[in-house]
């Protein structure tokens, strides 16, 4: 008797789960915010999946920035006809809320320019910023403040940063804007006209540049991509320590910055372990610095995500804490999960599963933006 009443309660329990896993007939009701934040710092881990973050946390013995997070959640990366994407499509994803070709430059699958989170931010009166580790007319910076057909576009994309008030912008690519082939241009003198304080790693190193925030800021880290974190770089926790700074005091309305690790996913394209590892706790360095702000400025909440995993990364039986054993299944991107973690201000919006369009979404409702018109 004991053992069929044991049964009938396993059985009623699997008939309860499998209604709970089944697909749903309709949307649970939304999450209502308990408060908005004044800014939003989204930071976007190119390439950086879960085993991307599980090798940062066991290689480094006191842990990543990232486990310091309250919420956490998963995004589905596919764009709108592949399962896996690339950075163009996961970033408009982010920047516009649409999921479009693999390729786009803030554009819609049917090829029209979608508003990015950016420009609504200006146009709210909001201050915003973009740093990167890769040219800052790369994909995933390029689709929050330009609109292209293609993301190799990089002179026309650089042409954007002209067209939209953007306060500061940190990242490589000097050449797309002072050396163009294009044009005759000099995007960096048009710049400097502007009224932006412009200069470059040649000019003047990052940790020297004092920034007034009178006027709005370009830093080029490189005429080409900035290198890698083992050959060098050190100006991303920099950069994530003074823009939240600095744009904060560029608005009384708040700001939007968008700060990337790059390479991550150049690493796991070349299946680097190794350097995958140490693009992985730049970036949480970075991360650290982001937390740091919103922590003490109380009014601002701090998103990490990715726009795909690359390289299918995994960890190997063998490896220890200590010394990981990486291998890599492909020297692509992988359609798996990517996490979210957030802090902040509404940061219980971000907990679950969901697209990687809902974060577009969900900062909009948090900024308490009108409603733009879908195309
Ligand atoms: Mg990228
Ligand atoms: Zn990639």
């Amino acid at each position: 008797m004991k053992q069929l009443a044991l049964l009938l309660a396993a059985f009623v329990l699997a008939v309860q789960s499998s209604h709970t896993f089944g697909p749903l007939a309709t949307s649970p009701a939304p999450v209502v915010p308990v408060e908005s934040p004044r800014n939003i710092i989204l930071m976007i881990g190119d390439g950086m999946g879960l085993t991307q973050v599980t090798a940062g946390l066991y290689a480094r013995k006191e842990g990543l920035h990232l486990e310091r997070f309250p919420v956490t959640g998963l995004i589905k990366t596919h764009s709108a006809k592949n399962l896996i994407t690339d950075s163009a499509a996961g970033a408009t994803a982010f920047a516009c809320g649409c999921k479009t070709y693999n390729g786009a430059i803030g554009m819609t699958a049917k090829k029209q320019p979608c508003p990015t989170i950016l420009e609504q931010a200006e146009a709210f009166g909001m201050a915003t910023g973009l740093v990167s580790t890769s040219s800052i007319t790369h994909a995933t910076p390029a689709s929050f403040i330009a609109h292209a057909r293609d993301r190799t576009y990089m002179e026309e994309i650089a042409t954007f940063f002209l067209k939209t008030d953007v306060d500061m912008f940190i990242g490589g690519g000097m050449r797309y804007f002072a050396a163009r082939t294009v044009d005759k241009r000099n995007l960096y003198e048009e710049l400097q006209a502007k009224g932006y304080a412009v200069s470059y790693f040649l000019q003047q190193p990052l940790e020297h540049c004092v920034l007034d925030p009178k006027k709005p800021f370009a830093w080029f880290s490189a005429v080409k991509e900035p290198e890698s974190v083992e050959d060098g770089r050190t100006y991303l926790p920099l950069a994530a320590r003074l823009a939240p700074e600095f744009l904060a005091q560029r608005s009384e309305k708040g700001f939007f910055l968008m700060v990337e690790g790059a390479q991550i996913d150049w690493a796991c394209h070349a299946n680097k372990g190794p350097q995958a590892v140490a693009e992985m706790l730049d970036f949480d360095d970075a991360i650290g610095e982001a937390l740091r702000f919103a922590e003490k400025d109380g009014n601002t909440l701090v998103i990490v995500t990715a726009d795909h995993e690359t390289g299918g990364m995994a960890l190997l039986r063998g490896a220890d804490k200590e010394s990981l054993k990486i291998k890599f299944t492909t020297d692509y991107h992988t359609p798996v999960m990517v996490p979210v973690f957030a802090y902040g201000p509404g940061a219980e919006m971000f907990g679950g599963i969901y697209d990687n369009t809902d974060i577009y979404f969900k900062m909009r409702e948090l900024l308490q933006f009108p409603t733009v018109e879908a195309k």
